[in-house]
């Protein structure tokens, strides 16, 4: 019964969606710098302009909390329902081949443009199903309040704000990611070490090596120049290394010193299997070369013993474990910077459910520590909202019913907008199999899997306020 209603309203709804798509997409709103009203800058904060202008159209109760978030209720009731986006987005980047990033274009059923579909399309489509209950006349006795966040791509510091000020919902999903559900996602240690030597004087020697881009993205590239070596010398060496790493080397004579390039697979630092570590396998080589005995060779030596080549799972910092919700830990040696009296560097590793500080951060800062580094960082905690709760089996129910798909609870080692939200889950907008070029070029969201997010989401906000 209620199902008709809802495709019964739906049907003439697909120009309404699009429309509202374009207005917010073709707003620029990556972060800036802070203005009054607008803590993120001018362009989240016109975006969030206009998604609350649709909202008040659109007969919902628009509320702007001094330009880190805007909210729009139902009704004034007591919250049952978060549903929450947002509306600010990365740099365009380059490449885009249909359309420029902030004009908004639909072809074969796509609509394109940056924030399609991260996060604008499903916010649109989050207020398009606010709308259909609204005009559906569904007697509630709870709110459902759709909130859009400006600041999820750089730090989420807008929920952090909103959520010192304003309490959370029984219940909460963020169409941030894809369908079916996530509801677990890792935790995460990020530390930085450190160790100084006074400078080498004996050759050969190394004299600097940089490597990788971000903490979060395992390095396909990396660096490095030795004194005292010729590239004939370091050539046999690097192909001994090629045979079991994977890893390439090219080389050129620079200012005297021989430098060294590494070239492996980049992957993210969530899903290191996927790559081929390209600092790790620059020192698996700088360990081989016969480096006259000093502090940067001792370091090398010890850094090789800690995070050795291909290990991803920290089985030789001794915290490697897993357990069947989230799966096994990884790790990924993410940033590597060495100079003649010093080195500073980073890992990225992504925590299961069983991880503690005492058998994870505990246990690699001591295995740091006693060969002589100094080890900061602190551990974040995985999240995870049972699959048996009464929320994510409504969530589940839903999607099967309107997709005809298998719904299931899926874990993710990046985290998604709801991570530090408690019975916080990811749901939609994106289908399984459909690849939205997020965070890239020609980044496009499927229009039929928006309405169809839009009116699951009227169902659940139904299910879960009336
Ligand atoms: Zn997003």
């Amino acid at each position: 019964m209620e199902r008709e209603r809802i495709e019964a309203y739906f049907a003439d709804k697909e120009p309404l969606l699009i429309d509202a798509v374009k207005r917010l997409v073709s707003i620029d709103s990556t972060e800036g710098e802070p203005a009054p009203g607008a803590p993120f800058g001018p362009g989240p904060a016109a975006a969030l302009d206009e998604a609350l202008k649709i909202a008040a159209e659109w007969g919902l109760i628009p509320t702007n909390h001094e330009g880190y978030v805007g909210a729009a209720d139902l009704n004034d009731k007591e919250d049952a329902l978060h549903i929450l986006g947002h509306l600010d987005v990365v740099g365009p980047g380059e490449g885009w081949t249909v359309t420029p990033p902030f004009s908004p274009i639909v072809s074969d059923g796509l609509i394109y443009g940056r924030g399609t579909d991260d996060d604008k399309g499903p916010v649109a489509a989050s207020l398009l199903a606010m709308k259909a209950v609204k005009d559906l006349g569904v007697p509630l006795t709870k709110n459902c309040k759709v909130l859009m966040g400006t600041n999820e791509e750089s730090g989420s510091g807008d929920i952090a704000w909103y959520f010192a000020r304003h309490p959370f919902a029984p219940a909460t999903f963020t169409p941030d990611s894809g369908f079916p559900v996530i509801n677990t996602e890792k935790g995460a240690l990020r530390p930085t070490f450190t160790r100084s030597w006074p400078e080498q004087a004996g050759l050969p020697r190394l004299r600097w090596l940089h490597g990788g881009i971000r903490f979060n993205v395992l390095p396909g590239d990396a660096s490095a120049a030795v004194e005292g070596l010729t590239m004939y010398d370091v050539q046999p060496f690097a192909r001994k290394v090629t045979a079991h790493t994977g890893i390439t080397f090219t080389f050129a004579s620079e200012d005297g010193l021989t430098v060294i390039r590494a070239k492996g697979t980049g992957s993210h630092a969530a899903f290191p299997q996927g790559g081929n570590n390209a600092i790790t396998g620059l020192v698996t080589l700088l360990c081989e070369l016969p480096l006259a005995p000093g502090g940067a060779r001792a370091a090398l030596d010890d850094l090789n013993a800690l995070l050795p080549h291909g290990d991803y799972e920290g089985r030789a910092l001794g915290i490697a474990q897993e357990e069947p919700v989230a799966g096994p830990l990884t790790l990924a040696f993410s940033l590597l910077e060495v100079n003649d009296t010093g080195l500073k560097g980073t890992f990225d590793s992504r925590v299961p459910l069983c991880a503690t500080e005492d058998n994870c951060l505990k246990v690699a800062k001591a295995a740091f520590e006693a060969k002589g580094f100094t080890f900061e960082g602190v551990q974040q905690k995985p999240h995870h909202t049972p699959a048996d709760s009464d929320f994510v089996k409504t969530l589940l129910r839903r999607y099967e019913e309107y997709t005809g798909l298998k719904g299931e609870c899926l874990s993710t080692g990046g985290g998604t907008y709801v991570h530090d939200i408690p019975g916080g889950v990811a749901f939609g907008c994106s289908m399984p199999g459909f690849d939205t070029h997020l965070h890239g070029a020609d980044e496009c969201a499927r229009i039929s899997d928006l309405m169809l997010s839009a009116k699951m989401f009227a169902h659940i906000i139904i299910d879960m306020c009336a």
